[in-house]
């Protein structure tokens, strides 16, 4: 089914209707769109290959998706955004070539038993005031972080196995407060805990591809504006002898890294520029992990990376 060339499937003002079996693939925009008290039954689908996320829930759109198959996806295997809550059970979502789940601005949603792995990059993401329920997912092989938890969101997750992520299992910034029960976190790579550990600026773990969370500073003898943002290493290392200040434990990138503070950043120049020195090249651009705006969805970009949706 990818005869529109926008959307495949797109439920709205109350839509409902059954999904069953199909191929939902290589659309512009996302592979199904739910929306505005929807609440379909999406079931056994073949879903891939969207330019912006397998399955888009927004404008309190419902829906019931069950044993679906969301993979290759951009930006999100499946979004769901500004006061939806579907219901997501035992489907596999992966391979996305950004993240596995993203809810953001006042989300809601109950996933259970689903398989979300081997995306590049965070797994589930929760943010701006979202509230999902979590229960029983299994998270893993992930380019990133298993769960990541920001900006005033929050939610309940239990017995969840968050396993062999890049980065940390469950990473949680500071204010964030979800109710965690019997989660299962195990062999994780913490790379982002093990370049600080040994004194690496984080740009080197991510680039400007993602947000490593983390604590980060500014640095105010180096007369920063407010979205700059450095790390631990870079504070002990290019910034000795500062007047730093936390900033919080966040999404970030490092500025000092990234060369976007004017400074060139001993620990890059000095060490590894093997991940650094691809990215320099571009902008780097300087989004904390708050930058979300709702903007209709047929015209939303960015990436999880940027938190733009
Ligand atoms: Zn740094
Ligand atoms: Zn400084
Ligand atoms: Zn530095």
């Amino acid at each position: 089914m990818n005869l529109s060339l926008h959307v495949g499937v797109y439920f709205y003002d109350g839509g409902c209707g059954i999904l069953e079996e199909n191929e939902i693939f290589n659309h512009k925009y996302s592979g199904i769109q739910i929306r505005s008290g929807s609440n379909p039954c999406i079931r056994r689908n073949k879903i891939w290959g969207g330019q912006n996320g397998g399955v888009l829930v927004y404008n309190g759109g419902l829906g019931l998706l069950e044993e679906n198959e969301i993979f290759d996806n951009a930006m999100a295997g499946v979004w769901i955004k500004t006061e939806s809550n579907p219901v997501l059970r035992r489907n596999k979502i992966h391979d996305g070539r950004e993240g596995g789940v993203c809810v953001f601005n006042y989300g809601k949603g109950v996933l259970e038993n689903n398989d979300i792995f081997r995306n590049a990059l965070t797994g589930v993401l929760i943010s701006t005031a979202s509230f999902p329920v979590l229960k029983s997912n299994r998270i893993f092989d992930g380019g990133a972080a298993g769960i990541e938890i920001t900006n005033s969101a929050g939610g309940v997750l239990e017995e969840n196995e968050v396993f062999n992520n890049r980065f940390d299992g469950i990473c949680l910034a500071t204010g964030v407060e979800p109710q965690l029960s019997n989660n299962k976190v195990h062999g994780n790579r913490r790379e982002v805990e093990k370049a600080i550990d040994s004194c690496r600026c984080l740009f080197q773990v991510s680039g400007n591809t993602c947000y490593p969370m983390h604590d980060f500073y500014r640095c105010t003898t180096c007369g920063t504006s407010d979205g700059y943002a450095i790390c631990v290493s870079c504070v002990k290392g290019c910034h000795a002898g500062h007047e730093v200040k936390f900033v919080r434990r966040d999404r970030f990138f490092c500025d000092c890294g990234a060369g976007s503070s004017g400074v060139l950043c001993k620990l890059i120049s000095e060490n590894c520029w093997s991940v650094a020195s691809s990215s320099r090249t571009q902008t780097a651009v300087r989004v904390a992990s708050g930058g979300q705006t709702e903007t209709p969805a047929h015209e939303e970009r960015g990436n999880q990376a940027l938190c733009v949706s």
